[in-house]
């Protein structure tokens, strides 16, 4: 009888084997043939356990029954069993949950000679907890800025995430102003939540050329040509107005030389009466050349009989290689920062300033007037320093400035 006994408790598990990866094997060996296996951590979501038994085990007695796999409620997960002579390998019809403990527990299997296992055995695993939003790596910031330009420290970094997705999050840096004062590099060291490591910005500061560009900055319109007419009555020539001054604006506190051809509510040719606007164009295109612009930016609204056509567009003169740069940047930047639709018209050879500028000339449509959304919108304070901003942002690039 006792001969029995000892025969029979030396038929059970002798081990669970976690197999960590398809790539390395951990084992991980019970601490007790009887008693509870305790629980293993940090497991993967499609590990496989492979039970391993000291005798040869009777494939036709292991099932559902007796190797159960159940989560943290007791609810029975679905797993697939094989067995193979000594083990029998358990593993999750689909993936186990991030973070959930589940439980396994194995029961009267029996060996080819007809022994029993006398005892349960049970193993309790936690798998890992969801990393792929961890944040992995943020990349070091680069900055160029000209002495004296007004820079802030960003607010947000991109980071890449464990996944390879990208997001932006908040940073907190070591410094809270920026000296532009001075040519030199400084370097700022910020912190990410739920990131160890340190975010680095190098900021140089260059001394600006001696040589200021100059861009021209066409208003349309004014005075007694209002432009278009919008579908609730705004005027086109007031609204280029106010985003090429707010253009105008950000361009000097960066450096650049503005020239307008109008900076108030003026046509060019008062003294022509009736208006006609072939002279008022011709001496607009007079104060381009005159001032040898790098480039001229003439300011639309655009209009049309249907309603619902929006959207913004902007023209070159075709061959221009400098004006294709400036019009593909202005309309990029206007439509990512301001949600308009893309325009792809692009052919600007039949507009008069654009035909008679010596120098590169865009002129962007910067959104329908007769449509009411884009009234609304164009019409607004902060939608109009959008605009100028999107504009600038395009100068800035094919200046191979930063903004
Ligand atoms: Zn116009």
């Amino acid at each position: 009888m006792l001969s029995n006994n000892i025969r029979k408790k030396s038929f059970v598990v002798l081990f669970l084997m976690l197999f960590m990866c398809i790539f390395s094997y951990k084992t991980v060996y019970a601490q007790s043939i009887t008693k509870d296996l305790g629980v293993k951590t940090n497991v993967d979501v499609d590990h496989s356990w492979d039970v391993r038994f000291n005798r040869n085990v009777d494939e036709s007695k292991v099932n559902k029954e007796n190797i159960k796999v159940t989560d943290s409620l007791g609810k029975e997960v679905e797993v697939k069993l094989a067995t193979q002579g000594k083990i029998v390998k358990i593993t999750p019809v689909n993936h186990y949950k991030y973070g959930e403990t589940y439980n396994i527990n194995v029961q009267n299997v029996k060996s080819t000679d007809k022994e029993e296992l006398s005892q349960s055995v049970h193993m309790k695993f936690t798998v890992k907890e969801d990393t792929s939003k961890d944040i992995k790596t943020i990349n070091d910031i680069n900055k160029t800025v000209y002495k004296d330009d007004k820079y802030t420290l960003p607010k947000t970094v991109q980071v890449v995430l464990n996944d390879g997705s990208k997001k932006s999050v908040q940073v907190t840096w070591n410094s809270k102003s920026v000296d532009t004062s001075t040519v030199r590099t400084h370097v700022y060291s910020g912190t990410v939540s739920g990131y160890n490591g340190k975010v680095k910005l190098i900021l140089s500061v260059k001394a600006r050329s001696k040589k200021a560009v100059t861009i021209c900055i066409d208003p349309g319109h004014g005075g007694r040509d209002s432009g278009a007419i919008g579908y609730s009555g705004t005027k086109e020539k007031d609204i280029n107005l106010a985003v090429a001054k707010k253009l105008g604006n950000t361009l000097e506190e960066r450096g650049i030389n503005v020239v307008y051809t109008r900076k108030s509510d003026i046509d060019l040719i008062p003294e022509i009466t009736p208006y006609d606007d072939a002279p008022d164009l011709r001496k607009r295109c007079d104060i381009s050349n005159e001032c040898k612009a790098k480039y001229t930016i003439s300011i639309h609204c655009n209009s049309y009989g249907d309603h619902d056509v929006n959207g913004t567009e902007t023209f070159y003169f075709p061959g221009s290689v400098e004006g294709q740069k400036l019009r593909r940047a202005v309309q990029k930047h206007i439509v990512e920062d301001l949600g308009n639709v893309y325009r792809v018209k692009y052919d600007g050879s039949h507009l008069y300033i654009i035909k008679h500028t010596k120098y590169p000339t865009i002129l962007t449509e910067l959104g329908f007037l007769s449509n009411p959304e884009e009234e609304k919108k164009l019409n607004t304070h902060s939608y109009q320093t959008k605009y100028a901003n999107a504009i600038a942002k395009g100068v800035f690039d094919v200046l191979n400035m930063s903004y």
